[in-house]
Order: C-alpha cells, then structure tokens, then sequence
C-alpha cells in the first residue's frame, strides 16, 4: 500500500475520467488525499471523498486564488478550453462550516505563501503578500480551532525561494503558539533547503516529496530526501502536476506515486517496501486516518 497525500483529482482535467483514475488508484493499492485549491475544489474534494473509501479531503484556499483570476488549460472531449477561474474572498465561517460537514475532512490547505507569480507590471507586491499572509494566518488560526493538521504550500519570486521558506518559518513560530507533540501538519511539495527542512521537522511538520524528486537537475532536494529521518516523510504527486519520471510533462495521478517512493528508496538505500510501509503510516498518523 501506499498513500499519496497531495492530489487534485477534485480539478475539472478529471472531470471526464473521474471515476477511472479513482479506480485505477485504488485498485494498484494507492490511498490519496485530494485537496482543495479553493473554496469549491474543497467542496469537490469532499464529493469525491464521500463517494469512496480510500480517499479523503483537505480543505482550504491556494494563495494564488486570492489575488488573480486564473486562466485555466483544460481538454473537454479532446478539445481546448480556457477556463477562468475567479479570484476568492476569503471567508473563514464559510471554511468553518464546511469543514463541519464531512468526517471525511482531514485537514486544513492548500494555504501558505506563493511570490513566484507576482509581477511588477501586474501587481503591487507588497499589498498582495500581505493579503496573502493575512489569510495564511487566518487558515492556521482554523486549523487550530478544528485540531486539523495544515497542508503548506510555499513558493518564492524567481530564485528567492530560501527566503519565502524563512518567512513561512518564521509565521508558523509565531501563530502556533506553544507546541504540543502531535504533528502539525506537511509541508508540501518541500523546495527549501536542508536546513529548513531540519527546523520545520522541529516544528512538527512533515515533509512532502513529489515527483520533481526524481528529476535529474532536483539535485539539492535529493539530498534534503536522503538526510531527513524517513519517519518525518510524505509522497505525494500533486496530481495533475508534476508527473514523475518516466511520465515527466504527462497528465499526473495518484498510481504515480510509487515513482517517489522508489526514488527515495534508492536514496536512502532502503528496501522499496520499507519506505511504502514507514510513509504509509506516516500519513495514518499525521491525518489521523
Ligand atoms: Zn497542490
């Protein structure tokens, strides 16, 4: 078994496949957890989590979402779309409610920080990181009141991404408050340095790995896989992004998530089944599952 712990197969790409990559997922052994990117990909989320055992739901409002409109790629029987999906006003009773609504709810995210997208020419930077971390505050502040573990995504500006991983650090030092011993939450798609790694390990978090792990030039991220106790360690394949090698620039799914493990395996030159197992259960144990 294995337990992929960040997917977004609730995203409208699976909209005609849906029950086929589920299928699929399960059948070769593989729990995920879809999470929301905003307010009605978490309430996706939850449709299809209700629907199957095996799968689960993450809540919460990618930072993205708060300051642009996106356009969206998607393929409806073969043919192009583009798809504009509306900036979201965050609304905390909203999220509250709904994270009322299924047991299947898991924890609070996507949330963070993500700089990467921010242009001069577009935006006034200053005021979209603060809105940005406003919110961030805001889903913690959640997550703490419904005792969820936070699911963390974090970004920098191009070639500033040490610095938006220390101001992540920085705020969860100072919104968790004082710390108890359960876990607090992952942070996904990890893209800090080992040093980062060590102090959000030391915060309680765990840390995600996708399928950018096996590529050629993640060097440095390979090293942070090798060095971090694998008792700390998540696999995830951010569905429908990422896609490992062999399938690098494909359509990603949950099935896909065996390629991680193996590259971590081959790493920390432990058995494949060893890191299944230890990762496998630390999913149970950080989600409560
Ligand atoms: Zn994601």
């Amino acid at each position: 078994m294995l337990f992929d712990t960040h997917a977004h197969i609730n995203f409208k790409v699976f909209d005609n496949d849906l029950e086929n990559v589920v299928k699929r997922s399960l059948e070769s052994g593989i729990y995920f957890i879809n999470v929301g990117s905003n307010f009605e990909t978490s309430q996706k989320a939850i449709e299809i989590a209700e629907k199957f055992d095996g799968v689960w739901a993450v809540i919460g409002c990618h930072p993205e979402h708060l300051v642009d409109d996106i356009k969206e790629k998607i393929f409806v029987n073969g043919e192009e779309k583009l798809l504009t999906v509306k900036k979201e006003i965050f609304d905390y009773k909203k999220y509250f409610d709904l994270a009322k609504s299924s047991k299947k709810i898991v924890g609070i995210g996507e949330t963070g920080l993500d700089f990467y997208y921010l242009k001069p020419e577009k935006h006034d930077i200053e005021k979209a990181k603060q809105l940005e971390i406003e919110v961030f505050k805001q889903f913690i502040k959640l997550a703490k009141e419904l005792n969820l573990p936070l699911v963390l995504h974090c970004r920098g500006e191009e070639g500033k991404n040490y610095e938006a991983y220390d101001l992540m650090l920085e705020i969860l030092s100072s919104e968790l408050g004082a710390l108890g011993p359960e876990p607090k939450g992952v942070i996904h798609c990890f893209g800090g340095n080992l040093e980062q790694a060590k102090k959000f390990i030391d915060l309680g978090f765990y840390i995600g790995f996708t399928g950018i792990v096996t590529f050629k030039n993640a060097k440095e991220l390979q090293q942070v896989a090798k060095e971090i106790p694998l008792d700390k360690i998540l696999i995830e394949t951010d569905s429908p992004y990422l896609a490992p090698v062999p399938f690098r620039g494909k359509v990603n799914e949950p099935q896909y998530v065996r390629y991680v493990a193996e590259k971590i395996a081959e790493l920390k030159g432990l058995k494949f089944e060893e890191v299944a197992e230890q990762t496998f259960n630390n999913a149970k144990n950080l989600f409560n599952i």
